[in-house]
């Protein structure tokens, strides 16, 4: 064995010092340089079914983020128990970065829907600026009786024993929605849970369950195409891409009112720097002439820039936890 001359010596401390550098950066983000970032594609997990709202928002909102950030935004569908499984799966990954998740208000109601929830969505998470609030509708399968809204009412409530409603299981937003409707109904009817509204959707479109509440975002294509029956929007105005729709408060049922707000997250050990690219480029995209009109004809529109921001995120995030654990833990008897 020869000693180790002053070059080698001096090449073990670089490497030691190199390896040092690399583990400070792993436990602050990963192993990526934030200065560098992005250099490879970026994988959005999506929680819900591919083709649903969520889905949608998501893949319109990627395509002009890709263009700014040099790198594809990938989606990924990983659905499950109301959106929980892929919220799941993206507080665990890297913090480089390389994963971001796409969810909606279903991250506000999660912590008071289910005690073994595997993260926190403020402590686990880091916002990165809210994208969309989107109306809901009321819809049924074509050929179900009910004509107008009234009607619907008073059907549901003869039949509230025979009649099926889809969501995209607890918490999602056809689920919060759905509650609220049968709940000013006072009814409670069969609910039959899917991993998305897009597949809830096709059983809707084939007859295969009664009704739904859901995003303008999966709904307007099919109510204008004549696939599904429309019965209401749930907002205090009508909306411009279905001025015939009535409101639910126009038909008599004003306490049935909410949107869908989404935003997007990366792992709570994320570099500051990274989220800092990624809000950026989330405001060039919600800026897009194209996003918008996408989303004009889908019944919504883009936030603005002041709330595209890790702040206003966080903001909403946590009043949104704090309303919605009230009213569940309420209806749950707590
Ligand atoms: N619209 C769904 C929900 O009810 C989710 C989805 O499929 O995007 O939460």
């Amino acid at each position: 064995m020869t000693p180790a001359g002053p070059r080698k010596v001096a090449a073990y401390i670089g490497a030691l010092a190199g390896l040092g550098l690399i583990l400070a950066a792993c436990s602050s983000g990963g192993g990526a340089d934030p200065a560098e970032y992005p250099e490879d594609n970026i994988e959005v997990i999506v929680p819900f079914s591919a083709g649903g709202p969520t889905d949608t928002v998501t893949r319109m909102v990627a395509e002009p983020m890709s263009q700014d950030l040099g790198v594809q935004m990938v989606v990924q569908n990983v659905d499950g128990a109301g959106g929980t499984v892929g919220a799941g799966q993206a507080a665990a990954a890297e913090p480089d970065g390389y994963t971001v998740l796409m969810h909606h208000i279903g991250m506000s109601t999660a912590p008071a829907l289910y005690p073994d929830l595997a993260y926190d969505p403020v402590a686990d998470f880091k916002t990165v600026g809210l994208v969309t609030e989107v109306p809901m509708t009321i819809i049924a399968r074509s050929d179900f009786e009910p004509e107008t809204f009234e009607d619907f009412v008073t059907y549901v409530q003869e039949n509230a024993d025979t009649v099926t409603m889809a969501h995209a299981g607890e918490g999602s937003a056809s689920n919060l929605c759905g509650l609220l409707l049968t709940e000013a109904l006072g009814v409670e009817v069969t609910a039959v849970p899917y991993d998305g509204t897009g597949p809830a959707m096709t059983e809707l479109v084939g007859g295969q369950v009664d009704f739904m509440c859901d995003q303008t975002t999966n709904t307007t294509g099919q109510i204008t195409a004549g696939k599904v029956k429309a019965y209401a929007v749930t907002t205090p105005e009508r909306i411009e891409a279905l001025p015939d729709l009535p409101t639910t408060a126009e038909a008599g049922q004003p306490d049935i009112q909410v949107t869908v707000w989404h935003g997007l997250y990366v792992p709570a050990e994320t570099p500051d720097e990274i989220v800092a690219t990624l809000t950026e480029s989330l405001q060039v995209a919600l800026a897009d002439q194209t996003v918008i009109d996408q989303m004009a004809d889908l019944g919504t529109a883009p936030v603005s820039e002041e709330q595209a921001t890790p702040e206003a995120h966080t903001e909403l995030l946590e009043e949104q936890i704090g309303t919605w654990g009230e009213i569940i833990s309420a209806s749950q008897g707590g």
